[in-house]
């Protein structure tokens, strides 16, 4: 269920405009406006979770499946003999600014 204000909930269901590089029934990957890297994608659930703390036993092959996604999107942007991250910030505390989970995917080491 979409949440009403989500950005991310906006451009899984194409109704913001956003650089979307990989779509299944899932996973929705794009483009981050604010890159900190040449490669800086967003991999996002298209269903609404708020954050990792939400998530429940049954999500367990989704984020199997975000992994995967991340380590195909990596050979296709060629950063994965150079090394990327994926990481994933979780309230407040730990710097998350948008209420819907997602994972950034950025080359080199920089975050
Ligand atoms: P975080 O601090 O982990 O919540 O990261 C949020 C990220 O979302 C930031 O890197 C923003 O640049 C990015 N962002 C926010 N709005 C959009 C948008 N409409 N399209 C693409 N990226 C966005
Ligand atoms: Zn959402």
């Amino acid at each position: 269920m979409p949440q009403d204000g989500c950005i991310f909930c906006k451009i899984a269901a194409h109704s913001v405009p956003s650089e979307i590089v990989f779509e299944d029934d899932l996973v929705v990957a794009f483009k981050d406006l604010r890159p900190l890297a040449p490669v800086h994608l967003l991999i996002v659930p298209k269903r609404h979770i708020a954050d990792l703390n939400d998530v429940p036993g049954s999500d367990e092959p989704l984020y199997g499946r975000i992994v995967w996604v991340a380590s195909a999107l990596a050979k296709k942007q060629g950063i994965a003999e150079t090394g990327w991250q994926l990481f994933c910030r979780v309230g407040k505390g730990g710097g998350q600014e948008v209420g819907h989970v997602h994972f950034h995917l950025i080359s080199g080491n920089r975050c």
